[in-house]
């Protein structure tokens, strides 16, 4: 499933004349979605995964941005040496039985330059074992994990929205601190199709006990069981802000809902990889997620809450 974290907040700064309209039939059955094209696979490590983004996948994404309309033109990053130590550092310091998952999950990943978002993720096509290949715009290696968090939140709002979110405790809101939790959303979408908590695109559309806590299946499209709000939310621009004076109705929503974040609330795939992300984050590695609106009120994770004990419960079971 494609599954873009962010688009990407300079979509109109390229200048360079767009590749022609690929064709989409060809573009679903390319090589770069095969295990074949990703050697990688084979490492015993996920940490002996990581690689540039190698030509064919090069050439889909440039493809897949045409497509989507995004202006960017995705390049291969080769990891310099403390890039390269700040994603096995990430890595390392996950916990035994999400590395162990994970590497079932994953087949490889990969770095660009220009993705045109943060993370993306899609399942292999052929691959028996459900596996998928995750991609990072480099420049996530450099950002702050509040202020990351925070500026990704505030898209959704017209300028001057009151919220903030922290991930990490001020003083380790240091350059390169978002990647761990970017890398873990990232790792909830391939973990999320390969263990089928919820359906890939490759998939007829069938609703899991995931599915079920927040959606329903409408046709072959899952929608809200509960609307908390008429309009989509606009993500990066997806959509138009909502005004400012709407964040204090928005937030008292979420908190009494099973989102585990406003994110959360975008789509059941998104809605498992925060889930994961943030079981993770706050219940195994005890690091914060503090949501404070309008003047510092504070919404505590909701992880802890009655609302997300069935979602918590399904992904501890993954992990068991
Ligand atoms: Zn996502």
């Amino acid at each position: 499933m494609r599954a873009r974290l962010g688009l990407i907040l300079l979509v109109v700064a390229c200048t360079k004349k767009p590749m022609a309209k690929p064709d989409p039939v060809a573009h679903a059955t390319h090589p770069a979605r095969t295990v074949a094209a990703h050697p990688l696979v084979t490492a015993s490590t996920l940490n002996d995964r990581l690689s540039a983004a190698p030509a064919v996948l090069v050439a889909y994404l440039q493809e897949e941005n045409a497509l989507q309309g995004f202006a960017q033109t995705p390049r291969p990053h080769a990891l310099s040496a403390d890039e390269r130590r700040l994603v096995s550092e990430a890595l390392k310091t996950l916990p035994a039985e999400v590395l162990r998952l994970a590497s079932r999950a994953v087949a490889a990943i990969y770095f660009v330059d220009d993705l045109g978002g943060t993370g993306w993720t899609e399942t292999l096509r052929d691959d028996a074992l459900r596996r998928s290949i995750i991609v990072f715009d480099a420049s996530v290696l450099k950002k702050r994990a509040n202020d990351w968090a925070t500026d990704k939140e505030r898209t959704v709002f017209a300028l001057g929205a009151d919220v903030r979110v922290l991930l990490a405790p001020e003083e380790a809101n240091a350059e390169g601190s978002a990647f761990r939790y970017i890398l873990l959303h990232e790792l909830g979408h391939a973990i999320g199709t390969h263990t089928r908590a919820y359906p890939s695109a490759e998939d007829t559309p069938e609703e899991t006990p995931f599915t079920k806590q927040s959606w329903r299946l409408e046709g072959r499209t899952f929608v809200p069981v509960q609307r908390l709000w008429p309009a989509r939310l606009g993500f990066y621009g997806t959509a138009p802000p909502l005004p400012t004076t709407d964040v204090p109705a928005v937030y008292a929503k979420v908190k009494e809902s099973a989102f585990p974040s406003l994110y959360a609330c975008v789509g059941v795939e998104d809605d498992f990889a925060e889930t994961f992300a943030l079981y993770v984050h706050t219940v195994l590695m005890k690091l914060p997620h503090i949501t404070l609106v309008s003047g510092d009120t504070a919404i505590i994770d909701c992880m802890e809450a009655p609302q997300c004990k069935e979602k918590r419960a399904i992904v501890s079971g993954l992990l068991r």
